[in-house]
């Protein structure tokens, strides 16, 4: 078989990128600069650009999303339990165990993945310091209920937001108007991951956002953690480490930024194609996001209500086909190995449901909508 005969592999992303041209010319000047890392114009630039497309008050950059998370979670100096979902990728729940915290897995609901609030109480204790759920595939927490009981007990509320870059949601403000507002407004502070697989990327990168006034101490404490706790020429106030982004990932997330809503828009239609093809065929479900929320359409989650054994031969079958959708997020975190013995994965029966019967479907923006409709073929007839 040569290679145009070759089937065309169809992976479940596709990293995003502006025109070469663009960020050759972008990246010329750091030539002349010599300036190629430790906050230059880039990184200070993008950090302004970012703060306002995300609606927040505030934003650090960082050179990954992992230690945006793990950075943001020492800069609170917590001590204890933290609350999470094991419904997750791996990083959210290392982030806390790297930080000498204790990981409590609470449940998700079974409508849009997301950390169930019903399912907190239950599990805060007197060793509780904070929450961190995760808005995953972009579906946003069910924020304001986990907020009350985070208020309820003066627990912080941390969120990782790696999937939900640029989406807004209403919020009702105490006169009872409504107000759109950034995802990265919510709770204490919420982290981004800017890896190239992400809606948005930066190559390799991560920010932390925030809104409230309380949350204003973080400007200075993330940019002297992630330069190794160096607070002037002759001083080292924190254990720090290094978790600055270079010029060349700041340029390139300048350029895709310009890209970014045409990207969206695109993950739209993809979206819309999909829901419409599968829509009503028996022993498929989607999940259902809230209605307030505009979505960035990072991933097409779809879930065989006939469980592991149809899921599993679906995915074979697609990959057979040359087309390679993901088991997203499975197995569970508290499954893991180097969990195993801090919790049992029964406690959390959702969750493992869900990461038993779910398969995220490719979604890029030049992902053609033919190919969905033949992907939408394969999973009608293959069950
Ligand atoms: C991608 C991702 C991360 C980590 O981000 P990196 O930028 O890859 O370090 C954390 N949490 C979730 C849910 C993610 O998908």
């Amino acid at each position: 078989m040569n290679q145009k005969e070759e089937k065309e592999q169809i992976l479940v992303t596709r990293a995003s990128l502006p025109p070469f041209e663009e960020y050759e010319e972008l990246i010329r000047s750091i030539w002349e600069s010599r300036w190629l890392t430790n906050m230059g114009c880039f990184h200070e630039e993008l950090r302004e650009k970012l703060r306002e497309y995300l609606q927040v008050s505030g934003t650090e950059l960082f050179v990954n999303g992992h230690m945006a998370l793990e950075m943001v979670l020492q800069a609170f100096e917590l001590q204890g339990e933290v609350i999470t979902t094991p419904f997750s990728f791996a990083s959210t729940t290392h982030a806390i165990v790297r930080n000498g915290l204790k990981p409590v897995f609470c449940d998700i609901r079974e409508e849009d993945a997301t950390l169930d609030p019903e399912c907190l109480e239950a599990l805060i204790t007197k060793d509780t310091a904070a929450i961190l759920p995760v808005h995953v595939y972009g579906n946003v927490c069910a924020a304001e209920r986990i907020q009350e009981i985070a208020d309820a007990h003066g627990l912080k509320v941390i969120y990782d937001a790696a999937h939900a870059f640029g989406e807004t949601l209403e919020k009702r403000e105490s006169d009872g108007t409504l107000r759109r507002v950034g995802v990265g407004t919510l709770g204490d502070a919420s982290m981004f991951s800017f890896h190239a697989t992400k809606v948005f990327n930066t190559i390799e990168g991560g920010a932390v956002t925030w809104a409230r006034p309380e949350s204003a101490f973080l400007e200075d404490r993330l940019y002297k953690l992630k330069n190794f706790g160096i607070t002037g020429k002759e001083r080292v106030e924190y254990v720090g480490g290094n978790g600055k982004m270079n010029e060349f990932c700041a340029a390139m997330g300048l350029c895709n930024l310009r890209h970014v809503e045409d990207w969206i828009r695109a993950r739209r239609q993809i979206t819309e194609r999909y829901r419409e093809n599968l829509k009503g065929v028996s022993g498929i479900r989607f999940l259902e996001p809230r209605k307030d929320v505009d979505s960035n359409y990072a991933y097409m989650p779809v879930l065989f209500t006939g469980g592991k054994t149809v899921r599993d031969r679906v995915y074979d079958r697609l990959c057979a086909e040359g087309i390679f959708p993901r088991k997203y997020f499975y197995p569970c975190i508290n499954a893991y190995d180097c969990y195993r013995d801090l919790c049992d994965a029964e406690e959390t029966p959702v969750a493992k449901n869900i990461s038993e019967s779910v398969l995220t479907l490719p979604i890029y923006p030049e992902l053609p909508l033919e190919t969905v409709d033949r992907i939408c073929e394969l999973l009608t007839c293959n069950q």
